[in-house]
């Protein structure tokens, strides 16, 4: 597997922007997904330069999440902004990455990635609940990358 391309069909991109659509109905965080082939450093410190990258920080909560994976080199992250450090602890992604991380180690990324993406905006939602005036503030495409 080399290509981006290869990682996900045009259908399974479409399931997981679906999921964030559902995860964002749970919390007023928001959830993006980017995908790359490879990263030359560790995951969490690529997944922090492609949030900046995103303008991920520019939600009224600070609350974006974004959900890191670099395809070759098997690799993932998951790293929130600033707004839900200030709430959680540090293994407060932990049940999120090992949803993920079974899923992964079988091949199944597609599964992978929705069931982090669920998770994650269960988790959310204990400290930042759904608004009912809320706004879709960071889009839900998938970001992809090399
Ligand atoms: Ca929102
Ligand atoms: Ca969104």
């Amino acid at each position: 597997m080399s290509k981006v391309e290869e990682f996900l069909t045009k259908a399974e991109e479409q399931e997981i922007v679906a999921a964030i659509g559902i995860a964002e109905k749970n919390t007023s965080g928001e959830i993006r997904v980017h995908i790359e082939k490879e990263t030359s450093v560790v995951a969490i410190d690529r997944a922090m330069e492609v949030f900046r990258t995103l303008n991920m920080e520019n939600t009224q909560e600070r609350n974006g999440v974004i959900i890191y994976v670099a395809v070759k080199s098997k690799q993932f992250a998951i790293y929130g902004d600033k707004g839900i450090n200030e709430k959680v602890g540090v293994d407060f992604w932990n049940s999120t990455k090992d949803a993920m991380q079974n899923h992964f180690q079988n091949g199944n990324f597609k599964q992978g990635l929705i069931d982090g993406i669920l998770k994650a905006g269960e988790q959310l939602k204990t400290h930042f609940p759904y608004q009912d005036n809320d706004k879709d503030e960071l889009s839900n495409e998938i970001s992809l990358g090399e």
